[in-house]
Order: C-alpha cells, then structure tokens, then sequence
C-alpha cells in the first residue's frame, strides 16, 4: 500500500545507496574489489567500535549467531557467567549459555530498570566470575545499561565482558578500547543501517586470549573462531581466503552504510540519536504515554511506551494506516499492554515528527483524550532547544 515509514526496533528504513549495493551484480568473494571492500569494512568496524586493537568478525547470520559467536568462544563447560537481565534478549543469553554448560548467575531487574551498580559489584566481589554478559539495549524494555561503568567494573576484577549491543551500536555511545569492554556484538539491521543478514562483533585482544587458552575447541565449526580469524585476517592484509561463502553483496552494502557513520562521524551519530530521542520523550511525555523504562535508564535507540487506559494494539492499525510501522510488545510479562517505537538509524527530525503524527492519530482512532498536535508541539519544542 505505497510508501509508509518503518519505525519498529530493527529492522529500520535504510538509505538508497545501501539498498543500491544490495541489488548490483554479485562478485566472486575472491575478486580484488571485494577483498579491498570487505578489508575497509573491517578496519572501519574497529573505528566505530572505538576499539583499535579489537578483531572485528563479519559472518553472515543475525544477531543471535553474534550473541552466540561469543559463547562459543569464550563460554566451556563450567564456567562461572554473571548475566544482567534486564529483558527478553537477557532471558535469550541465559538459555544459550545454558547450553554451553555455564553455571550462570543472574541479575534479574524489574521490567524497566536494571540492575544497580551497588548490587553488581557485590555480585561481582562474591562470584569468581570468567565473563559477564550485559545487554546494552534491551529491546523488550527500552533499557539501556550504564556499560561504560559497567565495562570498567568488571575490568577491575579481571573479569571479561560481553555486551550484546544488538539495539544499541551506531546508536548510542560504546567505546570499547576506552571502557576495556571485550566484546561488542551487533548485527546490521538496526542502528548499523543495513538489511538484515550480518552478524558483527569486535573481540579484545584479551578475549582473544581467553579463546586460545580454552580446554577444547568450540563444538560449533562455524563459529569456531580459528575458522574465520584467518579469514578476517587474510582480507584485512588483501589477500584471498575462504571458509564460508561471504554474503557478498550485504557486505558491500555494509561498506557504504559504514562510510556514512564515519562520515557524519561518530560523535555526530550518537549526538543525533539523542537528539531525536529527547524530542520523541518530548512528545510522549505530552501526551501522556508512559514509558516502560524507568526515568534514567531510558535508550536513544527506542521508545516502549504503555498504552494509555482503553486502548490496545488495534491503535497500531491506525498507526499504519497513516502511514508508520510501529512495533508491538515484546517482553512476555506486559506483551500486551505495550507498543515499540524505533528511532535510529539514518533518521532525521521529519522522521520522528512523522511518527509522532501518526501516533497522535493512532491514538485518536482508538479513542484516547489527546488533543492532536500535543506531541508534535512538545516535539517541536524540543528539537528548537536542543543543539544540533
Ligand atoms: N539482542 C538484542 C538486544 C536484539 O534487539 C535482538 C534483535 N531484536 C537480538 C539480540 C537478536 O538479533 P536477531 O533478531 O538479529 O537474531
């Protein structure tokens, strides 16, 4: 039904050039112009990561082989894991590194908070931990964890950390050398901006360590990083290699979106995410939409908002009728009585004030006391205040 806007948490609208590398002709995975291509995506992953000594892995799969990339490695048998969970890819993470034989301890925080920084150094000083599992942005809840102190917590005590950064990378500010996280995982259908398809993590060199000092190889032969560490190495120094067949054309779909980052630059990136952020907590706030996560803790990358009273997710019919793709709820504890709102990405203001438009609408289909304008008002307000 013609254009409409797509809002939801991932996967998000993606500019044309990205969309224009996915549809030109396939090359060989050997052929020189790759290799260049694919060796630029991986020194350009290190520089958006902030993380200059890190091994970048590109490997097709979703966001969950990421996650489980970094299980496989790192996680054996019997390991001591302290997991954060503050939402349904929490719950996610502790079932796979059940599977892997963990012995996982977790940090469950209400729906909307996380756990405290107090309660995670006593977690932290009781457990004789191997690694710590954080979710950046959780997308169930729209919470986003304080990684940089978190990162440095676990950094003291010599203890390695994974931060599943699947609704948070390219969104929200992640400094991976500086904070000593050791890895950071994402895949490219969100804020990374291109289609669905690529697993992306960047492993410090101690976890790299930790890896070479496991007891046994990993069970899994695709994930196994001593496959793809030649690989990535072979393309870096632009030379040939194979493993598994590279997603050619979503890597070189990768290399342009890449490029648009480092571009605006990534301070200008996390900059305009907040921005944005702000002018949508602007509107929801006007008109009266409850956030699920707590004042503080709040994501740039994504709004979970409750429904107002008498109102359900038929309001997102509306929505789409007016145009935005919204999401609905996720986290199986309130699934029904919220809806998600994605705001990253290549996103400009007009975007947000269309979504805010719509959702304004959505809600005066559904019957809820809103005065139209409300939030594109406060919307307005916001975008005028703050600095571009
Ligand atoms: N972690 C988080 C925080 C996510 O938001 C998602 C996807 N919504 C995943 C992991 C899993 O990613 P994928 O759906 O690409 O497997």
């Amino acid at each position: 039904m013609g254009r409409s806007l797509l809002m939801i948490p991932g996967p998000i609208e993606f500019e044309p050039d990205v969309l224009l590398a996915m549809a030109r002709k396939t090359d060989s995975h050997v052929a020189p112009d790759f290799i260049d291509c694919f060796g630029r995506v991986l020194r350009n992953l290190r520089e958006i990561f902030r993380a200059p000594n890190g091994q970048p892995f590109v490997v097709a799969g979703s966001g969950t082989l990421a996650m489980e990339m970094a299980a496989a490695n790192l996680i054996e048998a019997g390991d001591r894991v302290l997991l954060l969970n503050t939402g349904y890819f929490g719950d996610r993470y502790a079932t796979m590194l059940d599977r892997y034989g963990a012995e996982v301890t977790q940090l469950r925080a209400a729906v909307g908070s996380a756990p405290s920084l107090d309660e995670v150094e006593a977690a932290l000083d009781a457990g004789a931990y191997k690694a710590m599992v954080v979710t950046h942005v959780d997308t169930s809840t729209g919470v986003r964890t304080d990684a940089e102190a978190l990162a440095r917590l676990a950094r003291e005590r010599g203890i390695l950390t994974i931060f599943d950064g699947v609704c948070a990378t390219a969104g929200e500010r992640f400094e991976q050398a500086a904070w000593g996280a050791d890895i950071y995982l994402t895949a490219s259908q969100k804020a990374i901006g291109v289609p669905p398809g690529l697993a992306l993590l960047v492993a410090s060199e101690r976890a790299l360590d930790a890896w070479r000092r496991r007891r046994e190889p990993p069970r899994s032969l695709y994930l196994d990083w001593a496959e793809w560490l030649p690989v990535m190495e072979a393309y870096e120094a632009g030379r040939p290699s194979y493993f598994g067949t590279p997603p050619v054309n979503l890597i070189y779909a990768l290399d342009v979106s890449l490029r648009h980052l480092l571009d605006e630059g990534m301070e200008a990136v996390w900059a305009r995410h907040r921005r944005l952020a702000e002018a949508a907590r602007a509107a929801w706030a006007a008109l009266g939409l409850r956030s699920v996560a707590e004042p503080g803790h709040e994501a740039n990358t994504l709004s979970a908002l409750y429904y107002p009273d008498g109102v359900d997710s038929t309001m997102l019919k509306a929505v789409a009728e007016a145009g935005v793709i919204l999401a609905g709820g996720l986290h199986p504890d309130i699934k029904t009585r919220y809806f998600r709102v994605g705001h990253m990405g290549a996103l400009r203001a007009n975007d947000v004030l269309a979504t805010i438009g719509a959702v304004e609408q959505g809600l005066i289909a559904a019957g809820a006391a809103i005065s139209a304008g409300d939030g594109l008002a406060a919307a307005q307000r916001q975008l005028a205040t703050s600095k571009r």
